[in-house]
């Protein structure tokens, strides 16, 4: 037998030493369950458009094992909240999170499904965990594409490492690839665009 790998590397990875490969079941089990992410997607609002996009071939969910939708929560484990949540929404909310088996996890999926946004009114969801758990929140109005992607590598990572506590996805600051005007600047698009 050769020498075992760093203690760190063991929590995530299988150890290989000389052809053999040796893992904990829990840890091999998360690496599966990370993998293996069958959503249900609860759509209400605008942010409905920004998720076709992140769910169409140009993205590549399939990569993530995650492209696969279940419109029944009680075959899936991912469930995006997109948009924004009214008060009368709430309790479908609740129940349907309540009918995914475990484990399960939760997405915000921008700004309204994550505090509210804009909407400071008596109707309106001040974010979804008033009203169940939520384990990634992904800011934006919409939210880009990118940031969705990295919303759900940090939450595959959580999996990974058994984290129950909830992640703010970083808001991205790279440039956008527009249509024919090449690399613009968020928050300077009317200089570069022209
Ligand atoms: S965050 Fe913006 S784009 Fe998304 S649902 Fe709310 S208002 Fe619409």
């Amino acid at each position: 037998m050769g020498e075992l790998a760093p203690k760190s590397t063991q929590i995530m990875e299988p150890i290989v030493v000389d052809g053999f490969a040796t893992t904990r079941l829990k840890d091999l089990l998360a690496w599966a369950q990370k993998y293996s992410l069958f959503m249900c997607p609860f759509v209400t609002a605008c942010c409905g458009m920004e998720f076709m996009g992140v769910t169409s071939p140009r993205y590549d969910l399939s990569r993530f094992g995650a492209e696969v939708p279940r419109f029944s929560p009680r075959q899936s484990d991912l469930l995006w909240v997109v948009g924004t949540i009214t008060q009368r929404q709430a309790p479908i909310l609740k129940r349907i999170y309540d009918q995914m088996a475990e484990p399960k996890w939760v997405v915000a999926f921008g700004t309204c499904a994550s505090c509210g946004g804009f909407y400071d009114n008596y109707a309106t969801v001040a974010g979804i965990d008033k009203i169940i758990p939520c384990d990634v929140y992904i800011p934006g109005c919409p939210p880009r594409p990118e940031g969705v992607l990295d919303g759900l590598m940090l939450l595959m990572d959580k999996i990974a490492r058994r984290d129950p506590r909830p992640a703010v996805v970083k808001p991205r600051t790279d440039p956008v690839e527009l249509p024919g005007h090449g690399l613009v600047q968020l928050g300077k698009k009317r200089e570069s665009v022209g």
